[in-house]
């Protein structure tokens, strides 16, 4: 079986012209935003331009799309315009992906800005309640994605994620990402064999391997345990190659989507770079 492979795929000029660049890239699974990711709101989409998609998508190579929500979205802010605003603004992406077909909105769990860990998650919980209320039937899949854990950000332990999908109703709605350049930064180490087992083992007996639908393969500008998030070409940072080569050989995890956040330019030839070492890596 090949592995579904690819990178986060600009939306300049349309959603619809990202799944022509994936396409002339050579990628088989994408991630992308469905509206200028620094900006609360966006117009809706165009009824032209879900067509345009949808169309393009299925005559494609393309067999896996995942949408990641805007940066300014927390899902437990501390000030309440800012998490009022953020639950609108979740529920406006979470409609945006299901007007598209995108299966999974990923998001960051929420930074809790001194309101410690315990309510933090607890809003976290609320937030993902309220907005799957407001989108009752949806399809589309609340992702939550594993953080480095910088600053006052939630996510960055196993515990954290699990005890958010406990707290949620509709547990069937969740998912899960892990960015590897985010868990290494966190503490959990994958560079050798042993690394990587042991933290994928902790990984299903806390979360749950049912839940994870997508990795963000990224290598680490900064040392494991650093808590800072700092994206880097695969091979060239502080995880290397050995601790990609584990998991792009790792049997159980071969259905899992794999997709660059690494850095580029705007024609994202370093993503063909990026792509090529991750497949020299398959034994
Ligand atoms: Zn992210
Ligand atoms: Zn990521």
């Amino acid at each position: 079986m090949i592995q579904l492979l690819g990178a986060h795929t600009s939306i300049s000029g349309g959603v619809s012209t990202a799944i022509d660049r994936a396409e002339k890239l050579g990628f088989t699974a994408i991630q992308i935003f469905t509206k200028n990711n620094n900006r609360w709101f966006a117009k809706p989409l165009d009824e032209n331009e879900i067509r345009l998609f949808k169309t393009k998508w299925e005559n494609s190579g393309i067999k896996f799309i995942v949408s990641h929500d805007s940066y300014l979205i927390n899902l437990c802010a501390k000030d309440k315009t800012i998490l009022e605003k953020s639950r609108n603004a979740f529920v406006d992406e979470l409609e945006r992906c299901e007007a598209l077909g995108i299966p999974y909105l990923n998001f960051h769990p929420g930074s809790h800005g001194g309101q410690g860990e315990k309510d933090g998650l607890k809003i976290i919980a609320e937030s993902i309640n309220i907005a799957h209320e407001k989108t009752k039937n949806f399809k589309v899949s609340s992702m939550l994605e594993l953080t480095a854990g910088q600053g006052t950000a939630l996510g960055y332990k196993f515990e954290h994620i699990a005890k958010i999908i406990e707290m949620v109703e509709e547990k069937e709605r969740m998912s899960v990402c892990i960015d590897t350049a985010h868990i290494f930064a966190a503490g959990y180490d994958i560079r050798s064999p042993q690394s990587y087992k042991k933290t994928m083992k902790e990984f299903n007996q806390i979360i749950g391997f049912e839940r994870l639908k997508c990795f963000h393969m990224n290598d680490s500008k900064k040392e494991l345990g650093s808590k800072v998030d700092r994206h880097e070409h695969i091979g060239k940072g502080f995880i290397g190659l050995e601790g990609f080569a584990n998991i792009m050989n790792d049997k159980k995890l071969r259905k899992i989507p794999k997709i660059l956040e690494t850095p580029k330019g705007k024609e994202q030839l370093e993503d063909i770079e990026n792509l090529k070492v991750l497949k020299s890596l398959i034994k």
